[in-house]
């Protein structure tokens, strides 16, 4: 399987990749531009240019972009869905000027406390519809968008996994350009039990029955700070949170899993990264007993460049 981090790019996307490959990884995500603002300056195509050429010859794979967190493409208020569909062409456009075979997006919020099997059914419509303005748009547009599953806090739709197959379902029609990403620390917190064995038999049950685990393009392998069912989107180190490290060599290891991309967003992205994915590469081991895991508070302070 292909193992790889959220880097950032405040240094460059030349910079990310080369880190990565420090690091020891195969694919990489990244954003395209900052994702807690709705205007960036449009990339410079040289750069652009010359970050495809590296990661080609890096023989890295896949390139996953990561979404602005503004963006709201199932917003009941039609000024935000627009300027939210906006800011996601744009996302997909600078997706593809950078190669990207992934676009990860989350599924926005409905917004209507007072009325919430109302608001999910028409969020859910109005998400579709978003994301068929988009690729409408981006008609020639190669990078797949990768629907996320969330921890299901608020109002935010994706939590349970018929949510993202009635939105899947709306756009089958162009189902090739529209794939899943499953983060395990929102499906924990969503209340989908992956810490135990039979809870993962049965969510990856659940989610074939809904979606089809051939729509599973990647994995968002997390740790959980918060509890089963407890709806917070809180990414805890691998190992060290509420899914624990048994359940995460189960992840890793499983027939149905261990093909895919697996990409950390792990906290403390800077000084933490590095023991992490040893952490992982331990857990891949199958049979490994757990108490010989690194344990990425221990390791950080020595690897850190
Ligand atoms: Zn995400
Ligand atoms: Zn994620």
């Amino acid at each position: 399987m292909p193992l790889g981090a959220h880097l950032p790019t405040s240094k460059g996307f030349e910079f990310a990749l080369r880190r990565a490959q420090t690091l020891g990884c195969d694919c990489l995500q990244i954003f395209s531009k900052s994702p807690r603002q709705w205007d960036a300056a449009p990339l410079d195509a040289a750069k652009a240019e010359n970050f495809r050429a590296a990661w080609n010859t890096s023989k890295f794979a896949p390139l996953v972009v990561h979404d602005s967190f503004l963006i709201n493409l199932a917003a009941p208020d039609d000024a935000m869905r627009e300027r939210s569909t906006r800011a996601m062409t744009d996302e997909i456009e600078r997706a593809e000027t950078l190669g990207g075979d992934f676009l990860v997006t989350h599924c926005g919020a409905h917004l209507q406390k007072d009325c919430v099997a109302e608001g999910v059914e028409a969020g859910l419509l109005r998400l579709a519809a978003s994301l068929r303005e988009c690729l409408n748009a981006t008609p020639d547009a190669r990078v797949r968008i990768a629907l996320e599953n969330t921890a299901a806090q608020g109002t935010c739709l994706g939590g349970p996994f018929e949510h993202l197959a009635r939105v899947l379902h709306e756009l089958n029609d162009v189902s090739e350009r529209l794939c899943v990403c499953l983060d395990t620390c929102h499906a924990f917190a969503a209340g989908h039990d992956i810490a135990t064995q039979d809870g993962l038999e049965n969510t990856l049950q659940n989610f074939d029955a809904a979606i089809g685990l051939d729509r599973l393009a990647l994995i968002h392998l997390n740790d959980s700070k918060g509890a089963l069912g407890g709806h917070l989107d809180r990414h805890q180190h691998i190992g060290q949170g509420q899914i624990g490290a048994d359940a995460m060599r189960r992840i890793l290891t499983h027939p149905r899993l261990k093909h895919l991309p697996f990409i950390l967003e792990t906290p403390d992205v800077e000084t933490m990264i590095e023991a992490n994915l040893q952490t992982v590469r331990e857990l891949q081991i199958e049979g490994q007993p757990t108490k010989k895991r690194v344990k990425p508070g221990r390791k950080a302070a020595a690897v850190q460049p």
